[in-house]
């Protein structure tokens, strides 16, 4: 059965405006009554109304909507979704169709973490599984990347990495803030990340059937984003829920969990404090807590500066 999900959140001035440049491609001519505009994008439709609303609707709207709630939680710092589901059963595990021809190849796969916490770096890694080495990592639960938890990952990523190869690139929030502290897309930041990780892997391996990246951004867009880059990984087969697809791109996404996990835990010895992951109230509390005590500049080495989390931090030292 086809399924009809419905999502729908506010957006903030900003979202819409690069939702309006972003979705520009897809715009159907007719727009309905109080609507900015309506898109399709694959099976989802997608109106933004006056009023700031936006919904998702379709059997994929979970995905197509997944960037824009992190796009609405950088930059206004919260989100407040509904969504309803017509076959809310299996929602999780929803219809996930995998092509058994790209499941049971030799192949490259990247993934990344990191892009919606406000504390911590952005890790992305390409790794490269071979035919051979589909059974080792089924055995140890790889299949399943997405439901493992940080111990079960701290255990198995230093088996997988035993096997199998891999290029990890870590951009420190210094890094990010010097680089990208204007007009940022997230998702720009993640196609060169992507590119650079790729490259480097496939320099080393030449023995694959696919390059696959978790899709974020539809192919040209992803393309648009390199135009100024050279060495660009071309011929990428970009599938959403890639990580229950291919695992090339589960292995990838453990990998860069595992990363993150250990520059998280130094972070937090650093500062002194459990930090927390996520955007959310209590990641603001966090950061103001530290500022207060060390001076709003401080947060320049540990967290995402363009999130709105910074400016609700700059209010709470002038009010309290
Ligand atoms: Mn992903």
């Amino acid at each position: 059965m086809k399924k009809n999900n419905v999502i729908t959140f506010r957006v903030c001035e900003k979202t819409q405006k690069m939702m309006d440049e972003e979705l520009d491609w897809c715009k159907r001519e007719k727009t309905p009554p109080y609507a900015k505009f309506q898109a399709k994008d694959g099976d989802t439709v997608i109106t933004l109304y006056e009023s700031g609303k936006v919904v998702f609707q379709g059997s994929d709207a979970d995905l197509a909507s997944d960037f824009w709630i992190t796009t609405e939680r950088i930059n206004s710092g919260k989100v407040d979704i509904k969504s309803s589901s017509s076959n809310k059963s299996d929602k999780l595990d929803k219809s996930i169709k995998v092509d058994p021809k790209i499941y049971n190849s030799s192949s490259i796969g990247s993934d990344e973490v990191g892009t919606g916490d406000y504390f911590g770096p952005i890790v992305v890694t390409s790794s490269y599984v071979s035919k051979d080495n589909i059974k080792y990592l089924e055995e140890l639960g790889v299949k399943d990347s997405k439901k493992l938890t940080d111990d079960k990952i701290l255990e198995i990523v230093p088996l997988i990495i035993k096997k199998i190869p891999y290029k990890s690139v870590i951009l420190s929030n210094k890094e990010y803030n010097d680089n990208y502290n204007k007009e940022l897309n997230m998702n720009k930041i993640k196609a060169i990340l992507h590119n650079k990780v790729l490259y480097s892997l496939k320099e080393e391996i030449k023995d694959y059937d696919y390059i696959i990246v978790d899709e974020f951004a539809k192919d040209f867009i992803y393309y648009n984003y390199l135009r100024n880059s050279v060495n660009v990984v071309k011929n990428i087969t970009f599938l959403t829920k890639g990580e229950s697809k291919n695992l090339a791109v589960a292995a990838a996404s453990l990998i860069s969990r595992y990363i993150f996990i250990k520059e998280f835990d130094k972070l937090s010895d650093k500062v002194g404090i459990t930090l927390p992951k996520g955007a959310s109230d209590v990641v603001d509390e966090v950061a103001f807590s530290i500022a207060k005590e060390k001076g709003i500049e401080y947060l320049k080495d540990i967290a995402k500066l363009n999130f709105k989390n910074t400016k609700k931090v700059e209010e709470m030292l002038k009010n309290r």
